[in-house]
């Protein structure tokens, strides 16, 4: 049996969880939360990061920090997690969804234009399977707009647009270290702050409201009720064990870069023969390998690989329901323009297993079975 997913471990997780058990603090910003941001800040050159309970609830301070309030507009793909979504409704905004672009499966920058109006405040660009969107013409609408980019980096922790770490191009940027991501503590995430001014803001809303921070600092000599807010830090255990994960990241990177490309290159003569479509990557990208997908002619071939792979013991999956057709994004949201591949693209999505234990062999297997599948199916 080849699952979808395992969660990585690196090495000295538990060996880290029990140092924090030693030191005796077990709450939130200890010395493995201090570890964790500071190597997040020194890698990728981030302003400030904070580490928080998962993306979704960067994805919610964010919103927060944005000031997004009833009524505001927030322009996003409909091909994405609920999350990047529920983070701006949870604030009263409207969700404006754009269609995606075929290749990349990213929100489409040429659209995002004709979907601003007057109350338009942020664009949330996702970049899908960790390969990034078209930053610099989403930053130029933005910086001509007036608007607040909030990156949501989910999969997108250590990979690169023209040489710059996704995350830390926008105003915010949101990862996580949900235990399928590429690095992970089970559930986590960071929220990564690229414009001082919201630095401050963002310690507060992360300590419940309070200027907790700036007591402990000493620049106040009590803390108390300032600022709306919620509990947002993680435990030390959490962060204990995604330190593992980091001090092991070019590894991790480097093993799941030949995954994939084990897939890519395996699989290539089967898009060659125009049976099916591999992800695209862009030349000016770095990609994290955070994903690998590959696309069937419909929905129907789509099941039915499915099926046959389940046979041979191999779990396959896909996701991503367009929200503008979902329940919720009917009631909160609304698709400018067309939707000219967001469904029809998403129902040819499959992914495959790709994780930092799956053997080469194990990519074999699979790769082999698609292509009888294709062969003699
Ligand atoms: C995983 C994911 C999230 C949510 O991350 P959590 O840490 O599980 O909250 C948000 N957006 C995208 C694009 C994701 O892939």
């Amino acid at each position: 049996m080849i699952p979808f997913n395992k969660p990585a471990v690196a090495g000295l997780e538990e060996h880290y969880i029990k140092e924090a058990i030693e030191r005796g603090h077990l709450s939130g910003d200890g010395h493995f939360t201090k570890m964790c941001s500071k190597w997040l800040e020194e890698h990728f050159l981030a302003e400030k990061v904070l580490l928080t309970t998962s993306c979704t609830h960067a994805l919610e301070m964010a919103a927060i920090l944005a000031d997004i309030r009833e009524g505001d507009e927030v322009i996003l793909p409909s091909y994405t997690f609920v999350s990047t979504a529920n983070a701006f409704a949870l604030r009263g905004a409207k969700i404006i969804f754009v269609d995606i672009r075929p290749d990349t499966m990213n929100m489409d920058e040429k659209l995002i234009e004709q979907a601003i109006t007057a109350r338009t405040r942020a664009i949330v660009p996702v970049h899908y399977a960790g390969v990034a969107c078209e930053m610099d013409a989403i930053m130029e609408i933005a910086n001509r707009y007036n608007l607040v980019v909030i990156e949501d980096a989910a999969q997108g922790v250590i990979s690169k647009y023209k040489g710059k770490y996704l995350g830390t191009i926008g105003h915010l940027g949101c990862y996580s270290f949900h235990e399928t991501k590429n690095y992970n503590c089970g559930e986590g995430g960071a929220l990564v702050i690229n414009d001082a001014r919201f630095i401050e803001r963002a310690e507060i809303i992360r300590e419940k409201g309070t200027n907790r921070a700036r007591f402990f600092r000493g620049q106040v000599d009590k803390y108390s009720w300032v600022d709306i807010g919620s509990s947002y830090l993680p435990s030390e255990l959490n962060a204990a064990f995604l330190y593992a994960q980091f001090e092991n990241a070019e590894r991790i990177n480097s093993y799941r870069l030949d995954c994939w490309y084990t897939y890519f290159n395996g699989l290539k003569p089967l898009e060659d023969e125009e049976k099916i479509v591999l992800p695209f990557i862009p030349e000016h990208i770095d990609h994290n390998a955070h994903m690998f997908y590959l696309k069937t002619s419909n929905l129907e071939e789509r099941t039915s690989l499915i099926a046959y792979l389940k046979s041979k013991g191999i779990q396959t999956v896909f996701h991503y329901i367009p929200l503008h057709s979902s329940q919720a994004g009917l009631e909160f949201g609304e698709m400018i323009g067309r939707d000219n591949y967001t469904t029809i693209e998403s129902e040819r999505l499959l992914r495959l297993p790709l994780y930092y234990n799956i053997t080469l062999e194990e990519i074999n297997i699979v790769i082999n079975e698609i292509v009888n599948y294709y062969n003699f199916m």
